[in-house]
């Protein structure tokens, strides 16, 4: 099997597991990945991503020009074209309407709140690319000020946008984000969303390195911290995370504490000293008082 035919299966496969998973319908959607350094191979116009098959795919050079192919490329071409601009190192695109990841981006909340580590060590924050309308060079403009900084995005009032450095790494990063989107929402419905601390981010960033994550731009500074809360962060060079500032506290303790529990101390006012009773005393104190009050 040749390169192309290896991708060209590839591409089929992640329509079919795109359609499958429900992050499309009808024809939404579109693929493509780098075939060389000057050509991409892309899924065509008005098909439905669940039923294709390797012939229908286009090969289009880095201008968009068709270069093969009995079917017009995707109608949103240039958005893929952007991407490829933008990022060198990226070798695949992926865009669909994942319902959950939509609804964020219909109701404008970017998934940017730090609350699952395996998310911010990958994607960071997933930020919301304004609306532009689809197809038309407004997309590709929109799409141009997050993606040197991001590897997926959600796009305002319409679906969410992936990179990778391989066709599946990007189809996983849209998993991810549709996975994270999920989770967040049912934290809020559950009426409680508990966020890392900006200390447990500052770690977690540290792990990428560590292990070697790629990610193309560290988490931006905390703004308390810069002492000045007005500033903007640049979302082009680095990921917004939202994180209340630590206060020390771990969600799991560095060592277990084995020593016993503290008595339960009382604290009086200034000037007189410090009493310590146990609540059996305690409560035979209440005890008397009340007797003496009958
Ligand atoms: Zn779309």
């Amino acid at each position: 099997m040749t390169t192309e035919s290896v991708l060209r299966a590839e591409i089929v496969e992640v329509g079919r597991r795109m359609y499958a998973r429900g992050y499309t319908a009808s024809n939404d959607g579109n693929i493509s990945v780098r075939l060389g350094d000057d050509r991409l191979l892309m899924t065509p116009r008005s098909v439905c991503k669940g039923f294709m098959t390797p012939d229908m795919m286009c090969v289009t050079d880095l201008n968009g020009k068709k270069l093969q192919g009995d079917r017009d490329p995707s109608s949103e071409m240039l958005m893929h074209l952007e991407v490829y601009r933008q990022r060198p190192d990226a070798r695949a695109v992926c865009h669909a309407h994942p319902p959950i990841a939509t609804g964020f981006a219909v109701a404008g909340i970017p998934l940017d709140r730090a609350v699952l580590a395996e998310v911010l060590t990958t994607l960071g924050s997933v930020p919301i690319a304004e609306y532009a309308t689809p197809s038309t060079p407004e997309l590709p403009a929109a799409v141009r000020k997050y993606v040197k900084a991001h590897d997926g995005m959600l796009l305002a009032n319409h679906g969410a946008l992936t990179l990778g450095t391989d066709l599946m790494s990007a189809y996983y990063k849209l998993e991810t984000i549709e996975h994270f989107a999920k989770i967040s929402l049912v934290a809020r419905l559950l009426g409680r969303e508990n966020l890392l601390a900006r200390e447990e981010v500052d770690r977690l960033q540290g792990l990428r390195n560590s292990y070697g994550i790629k990610a193309p731009a560290p988490i931006c500074p905390d703004p308390s911290v810069l002492g000045d809360l007005l500033a903007e962060p640049d979302q082009a060079s680095c990921q917004v995370v939202q994180s209340p500032a630590g206060d020390g506290r771990r969600l799991v303790p560095d060592s277990i504490d084995t020593r016993p529990a503290a008595p339960v101390t009382s604290s009086v006012p200034d000037g007189d000293e410090e009493i310590r009773l146990t609540y059996r005393e305690l409560s035979a104190l209440i005890e008397d008082a009340i007797r003496s009050l009958k």
